[in-house]
């Protein structure tokens, strides 16, 4: 039997994704890239953005075929559009077996029968706690020695633009307790390195009167532990104290995800992201006062073309970049969202004249984060860097990638056949804009 699963958004739905993957595997699955022939096929979807909400569409319509062919096959839509759609996605597309919101999708496999006996199966309801599940150790993932733990769920920070706190609910934290002993779990069965994940993952713990840095720190210490990491900051809830962690855990990975999202005053007010410019950049200030700047390799999330963001608002955002020389930006062109405060104050629709403005300002901003990333990449070469092999190449055995601990992607030659998940010291011989080239 085989079941597929296709992801489309953020961490947080790939690692929904990967426990998904294991209830499937625990009942005989064989889990596998999407594919319109397995048994069973679940679409994670995310409704951040337009494009993965029209490829959900886009998806749908392809397996419609795909059931006529094998109406034994059950289609499940799980995440973030299942989440704020429900039912409205079985009235739309009859064949769709279930729809599951992220706090239900632990009972997937109790759905999948359900749906199987009694006809289409929808749950949305939205949980306060973590369930069980959500604690779920990955037990059939070992070979890339890399895990997920969700440690907050949720988020209260209401950005004008933002879904989420709307489909995945109020935040929530685990305690430090439970989570060191899941980490030591993982850390047990041969996952070396966990990233610690939260949709504003900065402010952990605060209805418990716990914080991230205590989290860090006591995770940190569990033995056998090479990598830790998290995701994802608010860089108004960013702390001093965690920058203390950066240059104080030797395992804690230099890499951190600090969404900007603009350089603008006006347009960071208008978004209701709680901080101005001169407030994200003194956390830059700080980070590169601090022992860790030179090897951090530090990413941001930005939106642009955001309503009524002029010229001068974009020379702002460049400037931020300039600033803050970040590694990486997973920049975009702004989509209204129903159910947000800003879809509600500008509407659906953007002037199709303003839209080519976007395009524009989009492409210049890209060029400049491509330059700035390589003249940052060019640094690295000739150091001596160790890897996390992620795997071989499937055109060229004698090809693989891996991952430094500052998470860039490496790819280079080895003789020897290496296993996902080992480590190697690899010299980095040439930059690029995305990644690096090295040798064994
Ligand atoms: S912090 Fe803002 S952008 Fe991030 S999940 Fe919460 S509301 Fe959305």
């Amino acid at each position: 039997m085989k079941a597929s699963i296709l992801t489309f958004g953020c961490q947080m739905n790939e690692h929904d994704s990967q426990r998904m993957g294991s209830l499937l595997e625990s009942i005989g699955y064989k889990v596998e890239p999407h594919s319109t022939e397995a048994d069973v096929v679940v679409i994670n979807t995310c409704s951040v953005r337009e494009k993965p909400q029209e490829r959900l569409t886009h998806v749908l319509n392809g397996l419609k075929n795909a059931k006529k062919k094998n109406p034994d096959m059950n289609i499940v839509v799980t995440g973030c559009v299942a989440q704020q759609k429900g039912r409205e996605i079985i009235d739309e597309y009859p064949f769709v077996d279930a729809v599951i919101g992220p706090d239900a999708e632990d009972r997937l496999v109790e759905y999948l029968r359900e749906a199987r006996r009694s006809g289409p199966k929808v749950d949305v309801d939205q949980q306060d706690k973590f369930s069980y599940q959500d604690t779920l150790v990955l037990e059939d993932s070992v070979s890339t020695s890399h895990a997920y733990i969700t440690v907050v769920k949720g988020c209260d920070s209401f950005c004008s633009y933002c879904i989420v706190p709307y489909v995945r609910g109020r935040e929530r934290s685990r305690n430090i307790d439970e989570i060191v002993q899941d980490a030591q779990k993982l850390v047990s069965k041969g996952f070396s390195s966990i990233t610690l994940l939260g949709q504003n993952i900065a402010r952990f713990g605060k209805e418990n009167n716990e914080d991230l840095p205590s989290l860090l720190r006591r995770v940190s210490d569990i033995k056998g532990l090479k990598r830790l990491s998290f995701l994802t900051s608010h860089p108004k809830d960013f702390s001093s104290e965690i920058i203390r962690c950066f240059e104080e855990l030797d395992n804690l990975c230099p890499q951190l995800h600090l969404p900007a999202q603009h350089g603008s005053n006006k347009i960071l007010k208008a978004m209701n992201r709680g901080y101005t410019r001169e407030d994200y950049l003194k956390v830059i200030e700080e980070l590169k006062r601090s022992r860790v700047w030179d090897k951090l390799c530090l990413t941001t999330d930005v939106i642009i073309g955001f309503p009524e963001e002029d010229e001068k608002d974009f020379a702002d955002l460049m400037d931020l970049m300039e600033k803050a020389e970040f590694d990486n930006s997973y920049s975009f062109i702004y989509s209204a969202r129903p159910g947000t405060v800003a879809h509600k104050k500008y509407g659906e629709e953007q002037d199709p004249a303003n839209r080519k403005v976007f395009v524009d300002r989009l492409a210049r901003y890209q060029e400049r984060q491509k330059q700035i990333a390589f003249n940052k990449n060019k640094r690295l070469e000739g150091k001596v860097l160790e890897l996390l092999v992620e795997g071989s190449s499937q055109k060229d055995p004698d090809k693989f990638s891996g991952r430094t601990s500052g998470g860039k992607v490496v790819n280079f030659s080895s003789k020897e056949k290496l296993f996902p998940g080992s480590y190697v010291m690899v010299k980095i011989v040439k930059a690029h804009p995305t990644h690096l080239s090295g040798e064994l």
